[in-house]
């Protein structure tokens, strides 16, 4: 039976971070909608441009197109073994839609870490965050930086600053997550699978405690 986490937590958490790292030791995909959505900018696809005016305002693109985007993902044969599942669902109707996708697929929901944080903190987070243009490594100028400014440790690409990192949208960023997103922590306590995880304590640390809840 294939094994699906879903990262839960609000913007700037470190569930991207968390989530690679969980991926390359357990050898599960990492989907992260958010990624997929740039990708699809930066390569100028009709999907990539409909996704960019919501993700520039802070706003969730519509649960219809990312739905639609995840079902393409998970039906490659990297997930077939299951996958780690960063950004995604960020709506109850899309937590719908993921049950009813890895049924078809033949799987379920594993656990779902939530990962927490105070606002101060994520706001801190993503001020100082700087992402790889290649793929998406991401780096912190405090917290976690990079050997050269500017560059990825592990692909040597230009790291930038996202659009949607600044201040106005990182204020709106966090409402939408209260907003829309947060009733899904009561949807996956109500279904046992939620385990909580303290996001605020150091990158290494965070990984081990998501180890022991993962077990
Ligand atoms: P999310 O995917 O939840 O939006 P990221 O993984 O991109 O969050 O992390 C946001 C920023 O915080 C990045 O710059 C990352 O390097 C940094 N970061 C992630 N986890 C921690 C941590 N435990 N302590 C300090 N900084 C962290
Ligand atoms: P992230 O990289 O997870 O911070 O996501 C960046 C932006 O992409 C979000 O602010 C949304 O605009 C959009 N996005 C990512 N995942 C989703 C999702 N599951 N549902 C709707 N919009 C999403």
């Amino acid at each position: 039976m294939s094994t699906y986490i879903v990262l839960l937590g609000p913007p700037g958490v470190g569930k991207g971070t968390q989530a690679k790292i969980l991926a390359e030791r357990t050898g599960l995909a990492h989907i992260s909608s958010g990624d997929l959505f740039r990708e699809n900018i930066k390569n100028q696809t009709e999907l990539g441009l409909r996704a960019q005016t919501f993700i520039n305002k802070g706003e969730l693109v519509p649960d219809d197109i990312t739905i639609g985007m995840i079902r393409e993902r998970l039906s490659l044969p990297d997930c077939a073994a299951g996958a780690i599942l960063d950004g995604f669902p960020r709506t109850p109707p899309q937590a719908d839609a993921l049950q009813a996708l890895l049924a078809e697929f033949g799987g379920h929901v594993h656990r779902v870490p939530f990962i927490t944080a105070s606002e101060e903190v994520l706001v801190e987070r993503l001020s100082g965050r700087w992402t790889c243009r290649a793929q998406g490594h991401v780096f912190h100028e405090k917290f976690n930086p990079p050997k050269q400014p500017g560059v990825c440790d592990l692909d040597g690409s230009e790291l930038y600053q996202r659009e949607d990192d600044k201040a106005e949208t990182v204020q709106r960023r966090i409402r939408v997550y209260f907003e829309q997103t947060a009733s899904l922590v009561s949807y996956y306590k109500e279904q046992g699978l939620l385990v909580e995880i303290d996001g605020a304590q150091p990158i290494e640390q965070v990984t081990e405690q998501l180890f022991a809840a993962l077990k």
